[in-house]
Parts: structure tokens; C-alpha cells; sequence
């Protein structure tokens, strides 16, 4: 675990905001107290003491959530990727002309379907660190790839500048975002492009849903400023997008900004931000403990004696674990329908997929959809049972 002890953009002192309390992170850790951490000068909004960068390495490159091919995985990631890189290129388009952009580098290239979008008019290149993705993307898109993290394409010191350095959903993930930036910006010669989820426009979802493990740092408009003038670049225009059907509460609310380098500080313009970040935080924090207060009453009324299945075993279901009662409950199945899960355990019951027959043997008494982001979809599959099982959803959406 890292300790952060002073802020990343300023230099200065930190206070711990909120500590967030997880049980049973898959792969990750069985106990985890995320301290949500805020700089007392510039108010930006980080993990004060993330998982360290190897073990969130190790987990991008064998276990995100972020990849792409697993054709049974419960999210339809891959339609929404492409509604995603499509509307990233109008924007782009718009704020600079795609034609101006003669070379991309993309910082977490996933399927490689992104830079393929632009690769008839410029040259790109992807780094990537799930072995799955960049193979599918040489082969399938034709687009090239360094198969690694950042650190390791940066070590290789390949000399060549890209006009515009594409970083989709990555910046939340960097333990050091100045350092970062600046090394990225050795790479670069016009823009940066930078889409992240942000606090700014939130609503209500999944309590403490923003803070997701894997993400170190969250983002307001003001504090990605502050990072960016900080490593010499200039805001240009952002677009915010609210992704209301996308239900991921770690992802959106998202704005998508582009940013042109500048060569002196003086041609830096800031845009002065009337929202705080402090004062969204605040605001945040306060429906997350209303909404998680909802929730426990939901768990505490479920019969001792009932035989449990738990469907979800992500973020969700360990902030459930450590905050409500859950772990009391007899649990006796734990289902999730992404593969590479299958045979590991949760509260000392092995992870594996929904099967009818658990439900036409009579093995279990009650499902408890334990999931914001595929609580819809759940439903619909269990919707020809609930004549014969409990179905408990902690969401009316
Ligand atoms: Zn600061």
C-alpha cells in the first residue's frame, strides 16, 4: 500500500476526507480501508493510500474489468466502447479537426478498435497492458501495440512525438498524475485528450460507488485544471456526458476535455471554477451515507435462516460486505457471470454462474442482486423465477 503525503498537484498538506470501508476485494485484498483524501490548497480529490502500482499493474493485466474479449461477461462493454470512441472523435473533430492530427499515441488502447478510427489519416500506436487486447488488436484492427504499462513503454525511450495523446479512462487509474502528464508530455507535440469520470453533474447512484479501488485519483473540472496547467498545458474545451444508461457509477458522470501545450506559462489562461471541489465532495459523501442507510435496512430484513445466493462480486458487493450485515446472512451461493472469476471464493463460498437448477432443486431461498450496474439485467434474467425465489434488488431503477 502507498502512502500519499502531500498533494500530487501543489505540493501541499493533505487531510483524510472519508475512509471507505471493503471486505473481500477480489484479487486484491480481503480487507480494505480507501482513505478518500483531499489537498487543503488546491482541493484535489485522491486515494491517500492506494493499492501500490505492481499489484494494480497485475490486476489490469490479468483481471480489469476494462477488457474486452470475454464474450460472456455481463456488461455489453463492447457496443458502448464503440458509442464511446465515436463520440471521443466528433468531439475531437470539433474542438481541433481530426485532419490537423497527423500522429496518436493511445495510453490504455483496449480493443484497439479506437485507434483504428483514425488510422487511415494518421499514424497510431497503442500501449496497452492486457496481452488478450493488444493481440486482438493487431489482428483484428491491424492497429500496433506495446504490450505493457506506461512505465515500461517509457523506459524503452522510444524517441518519436505524437501530435495528440489520446488517455481514455486512465488518468483516475495513475498513482502520480503530474509526473505522468509530464512524461507524456515528452511524447507530445499538440494536444492531450483526456476523458475521466467526474464528480462534477453526479447523481445519485450506488453509494460510494465513485470510489472504486482501482481509482486513485477523482476528478472535478477544477482539479484536472490545476494538474494540467501545472504540467503546461491549456484547457481548450471540455464536454461532459452523463452516460445515464450506462448505470456505472465509478465511470460516469465522465468529461471529455482536450488540451493544447504550451511553451510558456504566461500563454496559460486558468478558468476560475465556482463550484468547489471540496464543497461536491462534501455533498457526495452525505448522499452516499443516506443511500447506504436505505440499503442496510434492506439487508437486516432478510430472514437469518433464509439460504442466500449473492449475485455480484465486484466493488459493490465489498462495500455491502463491510458496511451492512451481509456477512451474517447464510450465504450458500455466490454467482457472477464473468468467466475468470469462476472457482474463486467469496465468503468462503466458490464463485460460479447462475444455474436454474439451483433454483428448481430448491437450494436456495433468496437471490439478493447485489450489483447498481447490472441490477436491470438481472432482473430480466431471473423475471421467469420469481415464483419460486426471493428476488431482493436494492435499487428501484
Ligand atoms: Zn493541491
Amino acid at each position: 500500500m502507498n502512502k500519499i503525503c502531500e498533494c500530487n498537484i501543489c505540493g501541499g498538506a493533505i487531510t483524510t476526507v472519508y475512509k471507505v470501508k471493503n471486505k473481500e476485494l477480489i484479487g486484491m485484498a480481503k480487507e480494505y480501508i480507501q482513505d478518500i483524501s483531499m489537498c487543503n490548497n488546491c482541493g484535489f480529490i485522491f486515494t491517500g493510500n492506494p493499492f501500490d502500482e505492481k499489484k494494480l499493474n497485475n490486476r489490469y493485466k490479468k483481471f480489469s474489468k476494462f477488457e474486452f474479449d470475454d464474450k460472456e461477461y455481463i456488461l455489453n462493454e463492447t457496443a458502448d466502447y464503440i458509442t464511446r470512441c465515436r463520440r471521443q472523435q466528433q468531439f475531437i473533430d470539433r474542438v481541433v479537426g481530426v485532419s490537423n492530427i497527423e500522429s496518436i499515441l493511445e495510453v490504455g488502447a483496449a480493443s484497439g478498435y479506437n485507434l483504428s478510427l483514425y488510422k487511415d489519416s494518421a499514424q497510431v500506436y497503442g500501449i496497452e497492458p492486457s496481452y488478450n487486447n493488444c493481440k486482438n488488436a493487431e489482428q483484428n484492427y491491424k492497429v500496433p501495440m506495446f504490450c505493457g504499462v506506461f512505465e515500461e513503454f517509457y523506459e524503452a525511450k522510444e524517441e518519436k512525438q505524437y501530435d495528440l495523446i489520446f488517455l481514455s479512462m486512465t488518468l483516475e487509474h495513475i498513482v502520480n498524475p503530474c509526473d505522468f502528464i509530464e512524461k507524456c508530455a515528452e511524447f507530445n507535440k499538440k494536444y492531450i485528450f483526456i476523458e475521466v469520470p467526474t464528480f462534477d453533474y453526479k447523481f445519485s447512484d450506488e453509494p460510494f460507488g465513485m470510489f472504486c479501488e482501482e481509482h486513485v485519483n477523482m476528478f472535478t473540472l477544477e482539479g484536472l485544471q490545476n494538474l494540467m496547467l501545472k504540467c503546461g498545458y491549456q484547457l481548450l474545451n471540455a464536454e461532459f456526458v452523463l452516460g445515464l444508461e450506462q448505470k456505472l457509477p465509478a465511470g460516469f458522470p465522465a468529461m471529455a476535455t482536450i488540451w493544447k501545450k504550451v511553451s510558456r506559462k504566461t500563454e496559460q489562461k486558468k478558468y476560475k471554477i465556482i463550484n468547489s471541489s471540496e464543497d461536491i465532495l462534501t455533498r457526495y459523501i452525505k448522499d452516499s451515507e443516506r443511500e447506504l442507510e436505505r440499503i442496510r435496512k434492506i439487508i437486516e430484513g432478510i430472514d437469518d435462516n433464509k439460504r442466500l445466493a449473492i449475485w455480484g462480486t465486484g466493488h459493490h458487493v465489498s462495500m455491502l460486505l463491510a458496511n451492512t450485515e451481509l456477512a451474517s446472512k447464510s450465504i450458500v451461493k455466490v454467482y457472477d457471470s464473468d468467466t475468470r472469476k469462476h472457482g474463486m471464493m467469496l465468503c468462503n463460498v466458490p464463485i460460479e454462474a447462475f444455474s436454474e437448477t439451483d433454483i428448481e432443486k430448491n437450494k436456495v431461498d433468496a437471490i439478493l442482486l447485489a450489483t447498481y450496474t447490472a441490477q436491470k439485467v438481472l432482473e430480466k434474467i431471473l423475471s421467469a423465477y420469481e415464483e419460486k425465489v426471493a428476488i431482493i434488488k436494492l435499487y428501484s431503477l
